[in-house]
């Protein structure tokens, strides 16, 4: 008799958990995704719906593990939109290359140790665009840009992105069940709730558990160093030409055009710890100002200002010691956590299913599961 593929159960429905299990059915595995929250819902429990998003690493040399799953990211996006430009009968991905200017108010001091990886990288200097008609039209007084750098960096409609990648899985095989799994009574009764909830729809019991539940795997497993870091944003009509990002001395701000939406991302704050998804007016007003400096093409509102569609507050999935991606047995259960990317899920996300495919291949490959390895 042939044996049967592994059944992987895969806990949550953000871009962490729908690219691996794009990633593990692809490699021939049996896939149910299980979550409360899946494509086309919001929540603020429900981070991937409010990101930007855009290829802008965060990672830091001290970290090489998430340079290399950004590198990663980045390349393989690039591939994405190779192949779709061959082939016009692809579904789109939402993806779309941009020119991506990162300015800042003070001397660089952080090490730009992706300048190799990405396309077109250059610096600019301050006689050349945008560069010099944004410090022209800077008011005195206000903070001036100090070194630019542009690249070709990709912008994500996410909303797309996140149907694409769930289409992806179940034109694979994999099935998408939308349920809520308890919190309350640890780790071990979530999975076995996810597995009698994976079974009552024709599903086999798990061979192995991904989870990719974002903060949520605070309550879960009970991770007490997560935390949420808010993000709150404007989205305005107009889609932007160009991505930019501004670190100021106090500020920082965003402009991210949502590919094929007619619509731009403005933002932002990093609030940590702040779990409030009400806006508030004061920041809505600051992320305005910023953007009228930097992007006043977008004001084409009837007053003169910027046509805004919504105001809204995500929160990033935030973690003491960066995100926990590794394997751990949970009562007998084989288990591969993949949870806790705070700002970067979108550009750590291919990096970081290849390696929780690898985790899972290696779990289900060693018996008895090595605690903790
Ligand atoms: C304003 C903002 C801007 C951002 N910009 C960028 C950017 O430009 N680039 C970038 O790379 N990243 C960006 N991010 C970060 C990125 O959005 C996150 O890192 C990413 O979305 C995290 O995805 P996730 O799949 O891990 O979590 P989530 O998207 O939160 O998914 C968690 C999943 O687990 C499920 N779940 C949780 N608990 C349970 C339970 N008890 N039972 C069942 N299901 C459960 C949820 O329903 C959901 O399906 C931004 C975030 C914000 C807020």
């Amino acid at each position: 008799m042939p044996t049967p593929n592994n059944h992987i159960i895969v806990l949550g429905a953000g871009v962490t958990g729908l690219t691996s299990a794009v990633f593990l059915v692809e490699a021939g595995h049996d896939v149910t995704v299980i979550a409360a929250h899946v494509p086309g819902d919001s929540s603020i429990e429900y981070t991937s719906p409010w990101a930007g998003a855009h290829w802008h690493t965060h990672a830091t040399p001290e970290d090489p593990r998430a340079c290399d799953w950004d590198v990663q990211t980045y390349e393989y996006w690039i591939g994405v939109l190779e192949r779709e430009g061959r082939d016009g009968t692809l579904p789109k991905a939402g993806l779309k290359l941009y020119d991506s200017f990162k300015y800042w108010d003070f001397p660089v001091k952080e090490a730009i140790w992706w300048a190799p990886y990405v396309k077109e990288y250059r610096v600019l200097a301050d006689h050349q665009e945008p560069f010099c008609s944004i410090n022209g039209s800077t008011p005195e007084g206000a903070g001036k840009i100090q070194a630019a750098v542009v690249y070709r960096a990709v912008a994500v409609n996410v909303a797309q992105y996140l149907l694409y990648l769930q289409e992806r899985a179940r034109k694979a095989g994999a099935v998408v069940i939308k349920a809520r799994l308890p919190v309350d009574q640890g780790l071990q009764h979530a999975l076995e709730a996810a597995e009698r909830e994976a079974m009552s729809k024709g599903r086999r019991k798990g061979d192995c558990f991904v989870n990719a539940t974002g903060l949520g795997a605070a309550k879960l497993c009970g991770d007490e160093t997560m935390y949420p870091i808010r993000g709150q944003t404007v989205l305005v009509k107009g889609e932007a030409a160009t991505i930019f990002t501004r670190s100021g001395v106090d500020y920082g701000a965003y402009c991210i055009p949502r590919p094929g939406s007619g619509s731009t991302i403005l933002g932002g704050t990093k609030e940590k710890g702040v779990w409030s998804e009400t806006p508030d007016p004061k920041v809505t007003e600051q992320i305005l100002k910023h953007a009228a400096l930097n992007i006043p093409e977008l004001m084409t509102g009837p007053d003169g200002g910027f046509e805004i569609i919504s105001v809204q507050c995500g929160l990033r999935p935030g973690r003491h010691g960066g995100a926990r991606v590794e394997i751990e047995r949970v009562g007998g259960k084989r288990v591969v956590h993949a949870y806790g990317h705070a700002g970067g899920g979108y550009q750590n996300s291919i990096g970081s299913a290849r390696l929780t495919l690898r985790l899972v291949e290696e779990s289900l490959a060693c018996a008895p599961v090595a605690a903790r390895l």
